[in-house]
């Protein structure tokens, strides 16, 4: 090949956005490399690969996702939602979006279902009696089938349940609201991406990306040190809690726009020799008693999220619980995940089970709760709890399109993974969509919202 056209194919490899991976010795050159395989860079791949872009997923754990924020078999998925209706749309869009992923994996022959990611089920909304007015009016524009108790009287005749004064029951039972599963989705993500011609590379952790002029050189070392370079045309990052140190040199203020938080979750059973004393009323009051989001408590501290994790073969519930306001600052992001629960963490699990399960009228003690497993995990919050899928904004303020971020995915991401997938994958090919509900979800999580977030840190850095 003479030197004329090693340029001019350097050059096309370089311009061209429809190419395929080229392995140029040490370095491999791709369309658009993916950053992170959880819920977020995964359901981005996946729609990138649909629209015929050629991508690979590079991600530092291996096959087995173990340690991340997209962790564990539940994540509350509702269509409901009391402080913005936005939330319901990215819900119900990712619905929609799930289901052409199943039927895509079906038409290819591979066996699965809805199913396999939703578990329909009731969910609890506990709260302050002075938000009732506000979550039935949500829920009539939301189109929320749903049920709601405000008396005592009311929770005992309609749901078998014991309020406290003051406090109402709403249930909602719209289908695919209950919970999905995080690791499934995942799984069932990849599976899609690489029947579509994308790659992933796992145990690929990236230590390094750089800007060359219009591409960018990314480099990623294994667990046993050995280093390899890409370059890339165009860069989705979603790195999860890892974002800040990812991005410190493309974008040092995500450090301080992000902050990853502990959340402890404790896995709660009732014992077996308990459990097998209850009848089919107190087994059934239980299962519908989950997911709940029970925000009845005087403080925010005393509110929880919990949820059926899965049944052991008695068909015994474990029951997960947590609190988004029982969150703790971090020290070492790659030690928190070993974390054990203190003493404290542990009663407040059982205890606050115990009472709730008691209100739904299942007959058990803080005795008859065993722990069962314990998880420390994280997430990364925004100041504003609202995520962020932009295009990244250089400290200069200049926007770089070719580059979208996905991050401070908070503890309400997993319900509208796939819809933030499908907006980074628009984003990266300059492409919109009409839905006002989109336009809304862009505006509130896009590069406008972005800057404004980043002068505000410019005009308060200590913030
Ligand atoms: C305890 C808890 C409860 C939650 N409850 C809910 C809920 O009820 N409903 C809801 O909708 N959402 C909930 N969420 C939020 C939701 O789970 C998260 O928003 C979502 O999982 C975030 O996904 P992600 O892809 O951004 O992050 P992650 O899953 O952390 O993915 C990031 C990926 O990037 C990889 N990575 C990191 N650094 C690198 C690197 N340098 N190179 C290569 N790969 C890298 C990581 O290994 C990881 O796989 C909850 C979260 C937690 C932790």
């Amino acid at each position: 090949m003479s030197a004329l056209s090693l340029i001019l194919t350097s050059l096309l490899i370089i311009f061209s956005g429809q190419l395929q991976a080229r392995d140029t010795g040490s370095e491999q050159h791709h369309d658009v490399v993916v950053i992170g395989g959880g819920l977020m860079g995964s359901a981005a791949a996946w729609q990138l690969v649909r629209d015929g872009k050629e991508v690979i997923l590079l991600e530092k754990q291996d096959r087995k996702y173990s340690q991340g924020s997209s962790k564990g078999r539940t994540r509350i998925a509702r269509s409901n939602n009391l402080s913005r209706d936005l939330w319901s749309w990215l819900h119900n869009r990712s619905v929609s979006e799930t289901e052409t992923l199943i039927h895509y994996l079906g038409d290819q022959g591979f066996i699965t279902s809805m199913f396999a990611v939703y578990q329909t089920r009731p969910v609890n909304y506990m709260r302050p009696l002075k938000a009732a007015d506000a979550i039935i009016a949500s829920s009539e524009r939301q189109q929320v089938d749903y049920k709601i108790a405000l008396t005592p009287q009311e929770g005992a005749a309609m749901f078998g349940v014991q309020l406290p004064e003051g406090v109402f029951l709403h249930r909602e039972f719209n289908e695919y609201s209950g919970t999905l599963n995080p690791e499934a989705l995942i799984t069932l993500l990849h599976r899609a991406i690489e029947l579509k011609g994308g790659r992933i590379v796992y145990n690929a952790s990236v230590s390094d990306i750089q800007r060359h002029g219009n591409h960018y050189l990314i480099a990623t070392e294994d667990q046993h040190g050995s280093e390899r370079r890409y370059t890339a045309n165009q860069v989705v990052s979603a790195a999860g809690p890892y974002t800040g140190p990812l991005l410190s040199e493309l974008a040092p203020y995500m450090d301080k726009l992000i902050t990853p938080k502990r959340v402890f979750l404790a896995f709660v059973q009732i014992r077996p020799e308990k459990y097998h004393q209850l009848d089919d009323h107190a087994r059934s009051q239980l299962q519908r008693a989950y997911p709940v989001i029970n925000s009845s408590a005087a403080t925010r501290q005393g509110s929880f999220y919990s949820m059926i994790e899965y049944s052991d073969v008695q068909g015994n519930p474990v029951i997960k619980i947590g609190g988004h306001f029982q969150r703790s600052d971090i020290n070492n992001l790659d030690d928190v995940w070993h974390q054990t629960l203190s003493g404290e963490e542990l009663r407040w699990s059982i205890e606050n089970t115990g009472r709730y399960l008691r209100m739904q009228g299942v007959p058990v003690n803080d005795e008859d709760l065993q722990l069962v497993d314990d998880v420390s995990c994280v997430y990364s919050l925004t100041r504003s709890e609202v995520p962020i899928v932009s295009q990244l904004v250089a400290p200069s303020g200049e926007m770089d399109s070719n580059f979208v971020v996905m991050a401070g995915m908070s503890g309400v991401g997993a319900k509208g993974a796939m819809i933030y997938g499908r907006i980074a994958a628009n984003l990266i090919q300059g492409k919109s969509e009409d839905d006002p509900g989109y336009l809304e979800a862009v505006a509130a999580v896009g590069v406008t919202r972005l800057k404004e977030d980043v002068d505000q840190l410019n005009i308060n850095p200590e913030k």
